[in-house]
């Protein structure tokens, strides 16, 4: 792509650094900035670094939070001796469009997947293991996508934890093999959640 401004070139090279975004789409992009009032522009760009650089994660489940422990972990109406433990925030925001689940989450920022070199120590477990051996929670939900990393890393956990005093369960798979929590619609999500299953059940050992 030949370019007839630098300026212009840097900003496409930037944006087609996003996911799904190429070239051309970058382009388009660009020039329909160039083409909006320059405020819109610019709130875009404040948006972006402001919370680039002051996102914090929850110190106690890792969720994304501007302040230090999240509006979940700091609600007292939560049920804090079950825990839901899920991949990415998208998968709370996914639950809690549900409104079937009081209870607190643990936010693990991926899978285990030795083929992209994530091993468990790369993900939030530990922290989850602490929370467990401190003895208050009673209940572990794995809720993690049906996929063979997401068995993984469930069957990691509950090695780890297995001998302690808490019970272990996981969605239901009414949600098909291979599908991403976030896409499972909100019925669905909320029914296997009430209708969990002990995880012990769910492998085969
Ligand atoms: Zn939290």
């Amino acid at each position: 792509m030949e370019f007839s401004s630098k300026l212009l070139e840097r900003a496409v090279n930037e944006m087609s650094q996003l996911p799904g975004i190429g070239k051309r789409t970058a382009l388009r992009l660009v020039l329909h900035m160039l083409r909006q009032p320059k405020e819109q522009t610019l709130a875009l760009s404040e948006a972006l670094q402001t919370m680039r650089k002051e996102i914090k994660f929850c110190k106690s489940c890792h969720n994304i939070s501007d302040v230090e422990l999240c509006e979940l972990c700091a609600n007292p109406k939560r049920n804090t001796q079950i825990i839901c433990v899920v991949e990415d925030i998208r998968d709370v925001m996914a639950i809690e469009n549900t409104s079937s689940f009081k209870g607190l989450y643990h936010v693990l920022g991926g899978k285990i997947s030795p083929m992209d070199g994530i091993g468990p120590h790369d993900l939030n477990i530990e922290t989850l293991v602490n929370k467990v051996k401190e003895g208050e929670v009673t209940e572990l939900i794995l809720a993690l996508s049906s996929t063979m990393e997401g068995d993984t890393t469930n069957f990691y956990i509950y090695k780890q934890i297995k001998d302690y005093n808490v019970t272990t369960s996981t969605i239901a798979r009414g949600i098909s093999v291979g599908d991403e929590l976030e896409y499972a619609d909100e019925i669905t999500l909320g029914r296997s959640i009430v209708n969990r299953i002990p995880f012990e059940s769910s492998i085969k050992l």
